[in-house]
């Protein structure tokens, strides 16, 4: 007998903490009794959860609205999200578009769902973003190994290139206690993996009670969530150099559950491009952020974002940013093409790169960073580390990531499926995955 149970289904772009926010909107919808579906099969709300960084990504929504609308052309569409928040009426236009929702309103999306017929003009419920004061609190549940935990949004840094603080407003916190109890939640559904999320993550504290203070630190948050029950392995996603604090290196080098894995934030290794930028530190205190981490945990993966094609960026300054790269002592690199942004300060700026130079230096730093991964896992061969493994048979294999994120690859056995093993490194295949043999006091099954 098919179900009368109205049928939704969710698409989101982004980053990590666009994931967790779309799984706690879907849990809003699935506690109103709603079905949740993949966004391959009918359904009658599609939600789209947008983002602002994304490359063309007016073009990717729009794409992702046509897929909706082959799959029922009846479906009421709805928009959140980043993208949501910055250009509504653009989104609103869309044809298919029945809703747009912005900061304010993404989490009170059920209370829009009382009339469901099909609008000629998408309806726009936005704010000022100035009025996206208070924090809602958010997790993801989708993957089975691993959640993406957020602890904080916005920011208040005013990095020229960035749209997030417009379209996400004020850096503010959740509590230190409902950030606990996410965690022991998490952890109680069999999540071996908790990775923190939130825009500015080392900015963790401020505005935890609404105003502008700090009430907790991010150390100490790193501290409470290691006595957490249950919780087995804590990863920090991204975090800002000028926010990486001795004490939070030296507590993650001797904790129980925190990984020897960070992921930092450079965009240019050109101090003229980073006073451009308005970012709030320096090449000289980014090497010595890495040489510290590399000095308490040797076997760390460090991860670093940079952008080329800024503006005015020369050739010596880009070249500047490769042979530092290049020096330093890091895992990879996540590459982003320069692409201006409306009402950020350096969509105005002088001297734009034509995109073939961009794409020119965008391809030689992808280069680098293949390099680099590939030296850091011949690093790690020959050490036993301890690998979390995925749940998808890909190809006939089984994936998964150690705790330093080396990514290691066997055949396909589902009785791995989300479980961790003590493993030996022992090469790097064709694919330029590393391969293993497993210790026989494997930790736990
Ligand atoms: S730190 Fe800079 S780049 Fe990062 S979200 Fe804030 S303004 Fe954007």
């Amino acid at each position: 007998m098919r179900s009368m149970k109205k049928k939704v289904a969710f698409y989101t772009l982004g980053c990590k903490l666009n994931f967790s926010e779309t799984s706690t909107i879907a849990r809003s919808f699935t506690g109103l009794g709603y079905e949740q579906v993949d966004f391959e099969q009918k359904a009658d709300i599609y939600v789209i959860n947008t983002c602002s960084v994304t490359e063309n990504a007016d073009k990717r929504f729009k794409t992702i609205v046509r897929k909706a609308q082959k799959q029922n052309p009846d479906a009421f569409l709805i928009a959140v999200g980043c993208y949501a928040q910055l250009k509504p009426e653009e989104l609103a236009a869309v044809d298919g578009v029945d809703l747009v929702l912005g900061a304010t309103e993404k989490f009170k999306i059920t209370d829009y769902l009382s009339d469901l017929s099909k609008n000629d003009m998408g309806v726009v419920h936005s704010c000022e973003i100035q009025e996206a004061d208070f924090y809602v609190g958010s997790y993801s549940l989708g993957d089975r190994t691993r959640a993406f935990l957020k602890v904080q949004d916005g920011c208040d840094y005013k990095c020229t290139y960035c749209t997030i603080p417009l379209a996400r407003g004020i850096s503010r916190s959740d509590t230190l206690d409902n950030v606990l109890k996410n965690a022991a939640e998490i952890a109680g559904q069999g999540i071996r993996e908790i990775v923190l999320t939130g825009v500015n993550i080392g900015d963790y504290g401020k505005g935890e009670f609404g105003n502008k203070k700090h009430e907790h630190t991010f150390f100490e948050l790193v501290q409470a969530l290691d006595r957490v029950e249950g919780v087995e392995r804590l990863r920090i996603s991204s975090i800002e150099p000028n926010l990486l604090r001795d004490e939070t290196i030296a507590f993650v080098a001797r904790s129980r559950t925190f990984v020897p894995h960070f992921h930092i934030p450079l965009q240019s290794g050109s101090n003229a491009v980073l006073k451009r930028m308005k970012r709030r530190y320096l090449r000289e205190l980014y090497e010595e952020r890495v040489a510290h981490v590399k000095r308490t945990m040797p076997h760390a993966c460090i991860g670093v974002d940079v952008i080329v094609g800024f503006p005015g960026e020369t050739e010596e300054e880009f070249l500047e940013t490769y042979h530092f790269l290049n020096e330093l002592d890091i895992s990879y690199l996540h590459v982003f093409t320069y692409s201006e942004r409306a009402n950020t300060e350096a969509e105005r700026m002088p001297n734009p790169v034509p995109m073939k130079i961009r794409n020119k230096r965008s391809k030689m730093l992808r280069g680098l960073s293949v390099k680099k991964r590939r030296a850091f896992y011949e690093s790690q061969l020959g050490t036993y580390r301890t690998v979390l493994f995925e749940g998808e048979n890909k190809g006939g294999y089984i994936h998964g990531f150690t705790e330093n994120y080396v990514k290691v690859k066997a055949p396909w056995d589902p009785a791995l499926v989300n479980t961790l093993h003590r493993i030996e490194l022992t090469r790097i295949d064709e694919d330029g995955l590393v391969r293993f043999d497993f210790i026989p006091e494997s930790i736990t099954a």
